[in-house]
Parts: structure tokens; sequence; C-alpha cells
């Protein structure tokens, strides 16, 4: 599996964009969270990863929770799909129910076309094909498959495992120090897991209880500008990097 980390800033970044991802499968890019400005995120990502990135064509979006650094782009690449690039079809959203439920609320004040007192002129389903992420079982998104677990931020997110039969990607989302969620994520092969160093999310010393093997297997990013983290195990990620996941191969004999 071939993963693009196209952003690793937190919130308040301003050397790097919201922490996000592609995923390259065959039915074009899967892309986890749509920060603000993705349009020049993924144009950047291009250039630092050389694998060239066409917003117009990005299959379908997973969305973790709607904070600007992580859902703020989506306005722009839907105004961009529907009036830049329309050839392509809508993008399918992906989001786990609680977080659908508002995803329109959030979106509509800007995007329903509404003047004054009148009556909304669109609505999500003509700027995306919107799924639900099951809470319960696998939810296939283009030819993978995603399974979701809330955990403890300030608003409704999920973390997520994601499989192309070959190899697994866990994706913390924005999450507060949670061992069983860390847990749950470490069926992966790789882990990508926030770290954000402030309440509502996960913190180095926190996360470096875990077991060794896991912290191996872990990657982080959301951390903010000012810090620094220590050397260890958990390597930190850079805006436009290639992670190249492949299970370890079993010894059959
Ligand atoms: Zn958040």
């Amino acid at each position: 599996m071939k993963v693009i980390v196209t952003g690793t800033g937190d919130a308040f970044s301003n050397r790097r964009f919201g922490s996000s991802a592609l995923i390259q499968t065959s039915e074009g890019f899967v892309a986890i969270d749509c920060p603000p400005a993705c349009l020049a995120m993924y144009r950047q990502a291009s250039e630092t990863s050389g694998i060239q990135i066409n917003p117009g064509s990005i299959h379908d979006l997973l969305i973790t929770h709607l904070h600007v650094d992580h859902a703020g782009g989506l306005e722009t690449l839907g105004f961009y799909r529907r009036y830049k690039a329309p050839g392509n079809g809508l993008a399918g959203l992906w989001a786990a129910p609680a977080v659908m439920d508002r995803m329109w609320e959030r979106l509509a004040p800007s995007m329903d076309g509404r003047m004054f007192s009148d009556k909304p002129k669109t609505s999500l389903e003509d700027f995306f094909k919107p799924g639900l992420l099951d809470l319960e079982c696998r939810t296939k998104v283009a030819n993978l498959e995603v399974r979701v677990r809330w955990t403890a931020h300030a608003v409704p997110t999920v973390g997520m495992l994601i499989s192309d039969g070959t190899a697994t990607l866990g994706w913390s989302g924005d999450t507060e120090f949670l061992e069983e969620h860390a847990q749950w994520l470490s069926e992966a092969d790789l882990i990508v897991h926030e770290c954000g160093e402030s309440a509502k999310h996960a913190t180095w010393a926190e996360l470096s209880t875990l077991p060794l093997e896991l912290q191996n297997r872990m990657h982080l990013l959301h951390v903010p500008d000012e810090v620094t983290l220590p050397e260890g195990p958990m390597v930190c990620l850079n805006d436009g990097d290639v992670l190249d996941i492949t299970s370890p191969v079993t010894d059959s004999a």
C-alpha cells in the first residue's frame, strides 16, 4: 500500500498543511481528511513526493472529524470538482454517523447558494457522494476496506484501520492518549498516530509508554510547530513523505 502524507501540521501550524494523506488505489486516490488550502497542499505533495496528484480525480475522502485542520478543505474541493473539474464525477465523502450528521451544517452556509430568505439551491449530494462509515463492520471504499472506532477528542472523531488486502494502515485520528485505541490500531502494519502535546491530544511521553514493538511501527504527525520531540523509535513524518506499507512475510516453514 502506497500512502502519500500530504500534511503533518496541527490547526495552528504556519509551516505545514493539516494532518492528512492520500492512499493510492487502482481506482484512484483515497484521501484521509481534507485540510484548508488543499489544492496548494496537493500541488506541494506532488512536487515533494514525485507522484502526480490531480485533485480533480480523487476517488473518495475519508473524514475523521470536523475540525478545520481536517475538514476545512471540503468547500474548496467540492467547488473545484463542480466548477473546475466536472469531468470526473463526484468524489465519495465518507464519515461515521455523528460526523456525517453535521457535515452539511458545517458546509451549507457557504455552499448552499441561499440568498437572505431564499431556499437553499444545493445540498451535500450536489458536491459529493456521501456514505456512512460503519462502526460495526467493514466499509468498502474504492478497493479498500475501512474499519472505524470512536476515540476521545473534543468533537466526534474516529480512528481508522484501512486494508487493501495485502497491508493495513492504522490512522489514529485526533485523540487523547488512549491505550485501548493504540491497541486497536496495533493490528496495522504501520500506524500513523497524532502527537498533539496539549489537551485533547496524545503526548509523546504518553505514547512512549506503549510497548516498544508498537512504537517501532508508529509514525507521528500533528506535532505543533514549536515542539521538538525527543529521539526515539517513533518516526516524525514530514509533508510529502511516501510510506510503502508491506505486511511482514510470515515464514511458512
Ligand atoms: Zn481535532
